[in-house]
């Protein structure tokens, strides 16, 4: 196995997409499970602070050390099996998500979870509960793991089917590998009911799998990977339309997504039923003009949608939409319809400029990242997305909004200039996070909490909840050694 402790050589270790830094020893690449075991075992022997490293994308300081050693996945990254009998596929932690989707694809099935970087592992997918466009049809990366194998803190393994482990109400039953039995409580908090990532996925009676997905490598490494599979979509219709009036284009997209939920519960195959809906402010598309000047500089906002089709049922569906864009004004001779796969590759393009742009924009400034990742129930997303606007207009500060608007999920990202500019936003931004937690929303939908955010979950779930969270942690942890500093506040870590 190779260790690097070079300090030079790990720098990329050191760091996020949200440009939060930190410090290692040393960082270990496992090729396989039992050398996995062999530094998860060594190191709780020690009590040596593990974090696990992924590729590195994620947004909160999540795999960002703070001490101790970092254990990287990424010589484990090979596909092992794609069934196309059963629809599944058996993965190792770091297997690019892009590069699966893609292999997976070329068996003509189907992947739905599209972060909008795919330059991400799909273990770490697994860690974060990660979402994308596609969720708002398919749900998030929860909805597609069959089963993981999992290194617990303590060194021992457990393989968890979905299906196959329950929780007995609030208790955790494991058994390990070795035959050993884990007991802990689970806490009984209720989750937002919206697209959520934000602490640990607790409910009565659930499965015990889903416990460590979006637990942010802070309950143990995952080591295998059960995926289930769909059959590819013959068609996919892909439209970027654009709006003069910004209350247009949400109203639009709020009837397309209406629509859709509707049809989900009927079926018809006679209705908008979308896969994605997206929303981009006129700020978000000013940041994306320079590359993309098909832009109309008319436009104060623009939603990208796509739908599944098959051949005999295009034209409906087109006239449907089209009825759809005519209602609420869209600019359909400027608007973007993709003819080709070529053309719809390049509206995800679109997409995943503006986020990457504003990450390229705070690493420049040398600034942490400052953007929203809310959600809120539908019947108060609209309210809330003005809100927050409309404070963070006030302020002067320059932003963008932007997200995956179908899920009522506002990424509203600041700009700040300084170091006095950024202040100032993060306290715009707890206000905003703080109006989603009264709309009975969540503070994180699909990036999770990290380093940077364990304060607004304290907020959200309050102490006793966290405490909880800290108790599970422990049980699961007894000595303390993995993702340490992520999700639960150190100070009250300390204290269970
Ligand atoms: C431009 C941009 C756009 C983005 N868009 C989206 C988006 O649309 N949706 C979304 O959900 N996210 C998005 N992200 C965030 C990020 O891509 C995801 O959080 C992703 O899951 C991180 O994957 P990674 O491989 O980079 O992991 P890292 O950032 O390296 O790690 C993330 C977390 O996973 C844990 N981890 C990694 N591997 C394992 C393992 N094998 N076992 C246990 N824990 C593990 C780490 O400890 C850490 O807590 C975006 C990021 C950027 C920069």
């Amino acid at each position: 196995m190779i260790i690097k402790s070079d300090q030079d050589q790990i720098q990329s270790y050191l760091s996020d997409a949200a440009n939060y830094r930190g410090y290692c020893d040393a960082v270990y690449f496992p090729e396989s499970e039992s050398e996995i075991v062999e530094i998860i075992s060594e190191a709780n022997r020690l009590g040596t602070p593990v974090t696990i490293a992924g590729n590195g994308t994620g947004l909160t300081g999540a795999r960002v050390p703070e001490g101790g050693i970092v254990l990287s996945t990424e010589k484990m990254n090979r596909i092992i099996e794609i069934n196309l009998k059963e629809k599944y596929a058996i993965v190792q932690p770091a297997v690019l998500v892009k590069e699966f989707k893609q292999v997976v694809e070329n068996n003509n099935l189907f992947y739905p979870p599209d972060p909008t970087e795919q330059n991400c592992f799909i273990g770490a997918n697994i860690a974060t509960n990660a979402s994308g466009a596609k969720t708002f049809k398919y749900g998030p990366t929860r909805s597609f793991v069959l089963a993981l194998n999992v290194v617990l803190p303590n060194g021992e393994t457990v393989k968890l089917e979905r299906g196959r482990q329950k929780t007995d109400n609030y208790r955790l039953n494991l058994i390990t590998e070795n035959g050993n039995k884990i007991v802990c409580q689970i806490p009984d908090y209720e989750m937002p009911q919206t697209k959520h990532a934000a602490g640990y996925f607790c409910k009565k009676n659930m499965d015990a799998v889903d416990l460590f997905i979006g637990s942010e490598g802070t309950l143990g490494v995952i080591s295998g990977i059960k995926l289930k599979l769909l059959d590819k979509p013959q068609h996919i219709l892909s439209s970027v339309v654009f709006f003069d009036v910004e209350q247009n284009a949400l109203n639009f997209l709020y009837n397309a997504r209406n629509l859709s939920l509707a049809e989900r519960k009927k079926i018809t195959g006679k209705s908008i039923d979308a896969l994605a809906l997206e929303f981009f402010d006129k700020n978000a598309l000013s940041f994306l003009i320079e590359d993309f000047p098909r832009i109309p500089t008319k436009a104060e906002a623009a939603v990208w949608f796509e739908q599944e089709y098959v051949e005999s049922n295009f034209d409906f569906l087109m006239n449907e939409w089209t009825d759809l864009i005519d209602e609420f004004k869209g600019d359909e001779n400027n608007s973007w319809f993709a003819s080709n796969e070529k053309e719809r590759e390049n509206f995800k393009d679109f997409r995943h400029a503006v986020s990457w742009k504003v990450s390229e924009y705070i690493a420049q400034k040398n600034l942490l990242k400052v953007g929203t990742d809310t959600a809120v129930p539908h019947r108060y997303f609209d309210e809330f997305y003005h809100y927050s606007k409309n404070l963070v207009r006030e302020s002067t500060i320059e932003f963008v909004s932007y997200g995956h608007f179908g899920n009522s999920h506002l990424h509203l990202n600041m700009l700040p200039k300084n170091e006095v500019e950024y202040k100032k936003a993060k306290r715009l931004y707890e206000k905003i996070l703080t109006k989603a937690v009264e709309l009975k929303g969540t503070i994180s939908a699909e990036h999770g909490i990290g380093k940077l955010k364990r304060n607004y979950l304290l907020k959200m779930y309050g102490k006793e909840n966290i405490i909880k969270m800290a108790k599970l942690k422990k049980c699961l942890d007894p000595n303390l050694i993995l993702g340490l500093g992520n999700i639960i506040e150190p100070s009250i870590m300390k204290n269970i």
